[in-house]
């Protein structure tokens, strides 16, 4: 497999947090889609705009002494369904509260049915400066049997839109491996990443979902999954196209170079804290995951009662702590996980916590120590599941 070389790039403020705001609202909820989301509810987008504002002053008392954010990510759903201004005002309402660093990365995610160059153009006056597109795929039996609204001509349009418009950081959301998908269509959405060039591009395997549509129709028999061998096929050979192009730097994610990383992703996969503010948002501050109200209506009344719209909290011992710094840092695949950081921040070595499965991993040549990191190798990579689920305490 050829990859693009690069050094790691460490985060800028490493220790800052990054903000996640969830827009739960999609015009429409598609087939494989398992995330909070709700199709209908567009006339709560006003008030949950509102509540997502009151929220962060909510964050902001409760963490006083917390690092401005080094990132903000709005993600979705479809936060392009708001407009401008409104998103304008969540991130005003973020720098005024929990604070936001002058030169933070700030994604939005979007669908391409909704950009035009001049919504692009007014999200970039409002503070976005990484655009992320949900594409998903160029081939219209993908489109249809992922239940997506735009065909491959409105894609290429939002693309294009967002580049006239000025974005000089957009990033291409792809799926592959949905049902009957042939390697020549899976081809032609390759060919046309490396055509567009985005500064970045996801590539995620498709996951039947239980208790989706698209589960139903496969349980029904209406619709035959692509068998793991053949995505595992898929993987290598996306692998090997985009590698003479883009630094390969997470399990599914390219970058054109380093500093086109995402680096509100880093911040999750180094173990780093993040907000999570919005309707089933997750958030990890301190030592405490926590997760809120998923419902939107319920999450605007408990936040107007001034409480945080907290439904469940997990604290993270110090072992599960390690595991997950491995876990999450094995997924980087360039940086991997650096032995004196781990030992600095967990007061143990990787050795002594996790010597028998490293040692294992080794010599079977699915984990490589390089320059005092630790990292998948290749190969380790095909299996990454397999392998980072070992490492659970
Ligand atoms: S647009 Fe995205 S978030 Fe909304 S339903 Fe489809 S896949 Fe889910």
């Amino acid at each position: 497999m050829a990859t693009a070389v690069s050094l790691p790039v460490p985060l800028p403020a490493a220790a800052a947090p990054g903000l996640y705001m969830h827009i739960p609202f999609c015009r429409y909820v598609c087939p494989y889609c398992d995330f909070n989301v709700y199709a209908g509810q567009g006339e709560l987008i006003p008030a949950y705009v509102d509540a997502l504002a009151a929220e962060l002053a909510l964050y902001a008392d409760a963490y006083p002494n917390t690092r401005d954010a080094a990132t903000i990510f709005i993600g979705g759903g479809t936060p392009s369904l708001l407009s401008p201004g409104q998103i304008e005002r969540l991130i005003d309402a973020a720098a005024s509260t929990v604070g936001v660093d002058g030169d933070a990365e700030v994604t939005m995610e979007s669908n391409p049915d909704n950009l035009t160059v001049d919504y692009c153009r007014e999200l970039l006056a409002a503070g976005v400066n990484r655009l992320s597109i949900g594409v998903q795929s160029l081939q219209s039996p993908g489109l249809k049997v992922l239940g997506r609204l735009h065909g491959a001509a409105g894609a290429a349009a939002a693309y294009h839109a967002a580049r006239d418009a000025g974005f000089t950081n957009i990033s291409l959301d792809f799926i592959y491996g949905w049902p009957d998908q042939t390697r020549a269509e899976l081809d032609a959405d390759v060919d046309t990443i490396l055509e567009w060039d985005a500064e970045h591009v996801s590539l995620y395997a498709l996951i039947v979902e239980q208790g989706t549509p698209l589960s139903t129709a496969v349980r029904r028999g209406q619709l035959l999954p692509v068998d793991d061998d053949t995505v595992a096929s898929y993987y290598d050979h996306i692998v090997e196209r985009l590698g003479g192009r883009y630094e390969h730097y997470e399990i599914s994610n390219w970058a054109r170079d380093a500093n086109a990383r995402s680096i509100h992703n880093q911040i999750y996969w180094q173990n780093g804290r993040y907000y999570g503010a919005g309707a089933g948002a997750h958030g990890f501050l301190g030592d405490t995951r926590m997760s809120n109200l998923r419902l939107p209506a319920s999450y605007i009344e408990s936040v107007h009662s001034g409480e945080l719209p907290i439904a469940m909290t997990e604290e993270i011992d110090p072992e599960l702590s390690a595991s997950e710094t491995l876990m999450l840092g094995l997924r980087l695949l360039r940086d991997g996980v650096s032995a004196v950081d781990f030992e600095t921040r967990h007061g143990t070595s990787l050795q002594t916590r996790f010597g028998t499965l490293i040692d294992r991993f080794l010599a079977l040549e699915l984990l490589e120590f390089r320059a005092g990191r630790l990292r998948l190798t290749e190969r380790g990579a095909l299996v990454s599941n397999s392998i980072l689920a070992e490492f659970l305490p």
